[in-house]
């Protein structure tokens, strides 16, 4: 198999490229996943366990969520690596496992969530009106976004970058695009940093995929977001695209679970599911098992902020 390794972000993630994307969970191609990989004992595509009849306090959402034996949550369905439709109309990838593990720790086996795609720009409405129970969706907490939604995590640390056609050497980082057309997602972060602290032109659409073809037509010259997202569409679209400057990060994306302001007790209760993961392996095997397919090596878990 051919392969070629590019740094992503300030981790210095090495980026496998040439390998077939987001494969099967618990197929892991990156060597250390194969040494280090916990058994997988559960259910599900992510091999969970799923709580037999956990209790929690009355009136709390887990509760109420483990009484129904179901739960909604919004992802993104175009992102590859953290959260993709498959074929099958079910997506996977790291953000779905990490969803699919909050809801194991509620007794939810995998079937019992509901998938609802949610694209940068809604997310914060779609927690508020009560359309999703949680969003998983490669989000990143920020203190605007905490004025009216809460979050648990983060989960993931990645950073801002910028993808370009793999033959243009022309754009070496951010400073490049100022008075440039580059092609972000309406209500993302690295949207604003591009225009606001770079003076690129945005051009706005409302999911990252759909920034593809304007960089194939050279209506833009570059897309932004984060890393790991750009690294998924380079890996899916073999000799197409490239990061710039070797996936160099100017930003840092912590990547949290949002859910409805003022749920603490449901907060405490993903700070604790994503700690007992962190500890046991299990975040690791997730990781592995998903975006790790792609981004050859695995990183530290982030600390929780329970702020
Ligand atoms: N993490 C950034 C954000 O939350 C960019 C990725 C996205 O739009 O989902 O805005």
């Amino acid at each position: 198999m051919k392969k070629r390794f590019l740094t992503v972000g300030a981790a210095a993630l090495a980026v496998t490229f040439g390998l077939t994307g987001c494969g099967a969970p618990g197929s892991a191609t990156n060597p250390d996943a194969a040494e280090e990989e916990v058994p997988a004992e559960g259910e599900g595509p992510y091999s969970l366990v799923v709580e037999e009849n956990p209790e929690f306090e009355e009136g709390t959402t887990m509760a109420e969520l483990s009484e129904a034996g179901s739960m909604t949550i919004g992802t993104k369905f175009d992102q590859p690596l953290f959260g993709l439709r498959a074929p099958d109309g079910v997506p996977e990838g790291f953000d779905v496992a990490i969803g699919a593990l909050i809801a194991a720790k509620m007794g939810i086996p995998f079937d019992g969530i509901e998938w609802t795609e949610t694209v940068s720009a809604n997310r914060e409405p779609f927690i508020q009106n009560g359309s999703v129970d949680a969003v998983v969706a490669t989000y990143t907490i920020n203190d605007k976004r905490k004025e009216v939604v809460d979050f648990a995590g983060p989960y993931y640390v990645a950073g801002q970058a910028l993808m370009v056609l793999e033959g243009d050497d022309t754009i070496t980082g951010p400073e490049d695009v100022e008075g440039q057309q580059v092609c972000s997602v309406a209500g993302s972060t690295p949207a604003a940093t591009i225009e606001q602290e770079y003076g690129a032109v945005v051009v706005p659409t409302d999911v990252y995929s759909k920034c593809l073809d304007p960089l194939r037509n050279g209506q833009v010259v570059a897309v932004t977001t984060d890393n790991v997202i750009l690294a998924g569409f380079v890996d899916q679209n073999e000799g197409e695209f490239k990061l710039v400057d070797g996936g160099a990060t100017f930003t840092e994306e912590p990547y949290g679970i949002g859910i409805e302001k003022g749920d603490q007790a449901f907060r405490d209760f993903i700070n604790d599911t994503l700690e007992e993961a962190y500890d046991d392996g299990t975040w690791q095997r997730l990781f592995e098992a998903t975006a790790g397919q792609v981004i050859e090596n695995t990183p530290e878990p982030p600390a929780v902020d329970r702020y």
